[in-house]
């Protein structure tokens, strides 16, 4: 029987794990250096199931976050995994913004996003008392997922489905079929490579990617403490951003959050804000970061969120433009997450999933937002290709 050796058990590395045993494809163990599945980027973000407005239509991530929001919400329902199906808004607060809305719709409805329509400010009011704004973008199918009991409903299915999760066992070097780990060699026959903001580093291993770094970027969330925000209140996007700004989401336990920010950050888990000297080293002498600091986006993106992350009035003042009732002293400090964003050696940032395979592995190197989304639906996509090649 063939071994298939996952590396990360994310919410990408557990529903992969989950597609390949659902189709039979051989014994299955996913291999984590945590001491629990989903510990980084799959617990610390917004728990938000986007509908896939604001994705490139014809790209894989607008196919899998479409097919995957219709995917996970059923899977929520069938799973006992509570969600709150309460639609998203995408509040435009000057006339100009209105622009952008109709540019999203267009979008959205290009992807294949059901029932999306704008609505003015009277309707906005009615839904969403506390925003302001001249108009919205209406998204019914956005929901907000318990990600804990989400990650926790996976790992269940996966033991269920007889797949092996060998925790605590830290990858560190692959050579050939024999993947090193802290706790000694393991065999494989098929390697996959779902280990998030570290998944360049294995893919460097066996001489894949060698183009591309991951560069970290931290989001930082504030709760707002006794707010009646009953959805989901996005602000326009800059379309020119690979990354959504500063939004606030009712999660399914009645907390109220706002963020994430999106700040260059100096570790691949530095939540803290640490200083990681080596990650620092390695990435500034890396010829991707080198070539990413002259993009101007990138300059942009660094001075808006530099300034929102050391600065909580600067991140208040930004929370208020989209709910202005908001005072000061409802906020409170929340946790932070990073996004792994792959950059390539011209120095952009690449914005679609990007997946490559090679011999007997396949490695997923660019899970960005809305990875959490797409999963089910990008873990039936990468199990189809893995069986087609192995
Ligand atoms: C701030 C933020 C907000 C977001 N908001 C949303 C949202 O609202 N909706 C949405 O759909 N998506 C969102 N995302 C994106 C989503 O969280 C990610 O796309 C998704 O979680 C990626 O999952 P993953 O399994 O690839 O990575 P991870 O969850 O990071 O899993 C990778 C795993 O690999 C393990 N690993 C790494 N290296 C090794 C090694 N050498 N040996 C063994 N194990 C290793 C790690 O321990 C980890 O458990 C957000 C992301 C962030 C950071």
């Amino acid at each position: 029987m063939k071994h298939f050796l996952i590396i990360g058990s994310g919410v990408v590395g557990m529903a992969v794990a989950r597609a390949l045993a659902l189709r039979k494809a051989g014994k299955i163990t996913l291999l984590d250096k945590e001491s629990f599945p989903g510990k980084h980027a799959s617990s610390r973000n917004s728990g938000v199931i986007h509908s896939g407005i604001n994705q490139k239509p014809g790209s894989l991530k607008a196919e899998m976050c479409v097919r995957g929001s219709r995917l996970l919400r059923e899977y929520c329902r069938g799973h006992h995994v509570p969600v709150s199906e309460c639609g998203t808004l995408v509040v435009a607060r000057r006339e100009e913004e209105t622009a952008v809305l109709e540019r999203l719709l267009d979008l959205g409805n290009q992807c294949g996003v059901p029932d999306l329509r704008i609505i003015d400010s009277s309707e906005l009011k009615q839904r969403e008392p506390l925003a302001q704004g001249v108009a919205a973008l209406l998204s019914p199918t956005g929901a907000a997922v318990d990600i804990e009991a989400l990650l926790r409903a996976l790992a269940e299915e996966d033991r269920k489905l007889g797949i092996h999760f060998g925790l605590d066992t830290e990858v560190i070097n692959i050579d050939g079929h024999t993947v090193v780990t802290s706790q000694g060699p393991v065999h494989a026959d098929y390697i996959v490579n779902c280990a998030g903001a570290h998944a360049d580093r294995i893919a460097h291993f066996m001489d894949v990617g060698m183009e591309f770094r991951i560069i970290p970027f931290r989001g930082d969330y504030l709760e707002v403490k006794d707010c009646d925000v009953r959805t989901m209140i996005y602000q326009v996007p800059d379309l020119c951003f690979p990354f959504l700004s500063v939004h606030l989401t009712r999660e399914t336990d009645g907390r109220v959050i706002a963020g994430p920010t999106a700040t260059l950050s100096f570790g691949r888990e530095a939540y803290r804000k640490e200083w990681d000297l080596r990650e620092m080293l390695g990435m500034f002498g890396s010829r991707q970061f080198r070539r990413l600091v002259f993009h101007p986006e990138f300059l942009r993106l660094c001075i808006k969120n530099g300034i929102l992350s050391l600065s909580k009035v600067a991140f208040y003042r930004e929370i208020k433009t989209l709910v202005p009732c908001v005072e000061y002293r409802q906020l409170r400090p929340f946790r932070s997450g990073i996004r792994a964003q792959i950059v390539n050696s011209k120095g952009e940032m690449v914005t679609d999933m990007l997946v490559v395979h090679k011999d007997f592995s396949t490695h997923v190197l660019n899970a960005v937002s809305p990875g959490f989304t797409c999963s089910l639906a990008f873990a039936e996509h990468i199990a189809d290709q893995i069986l087609s090649r192995s």
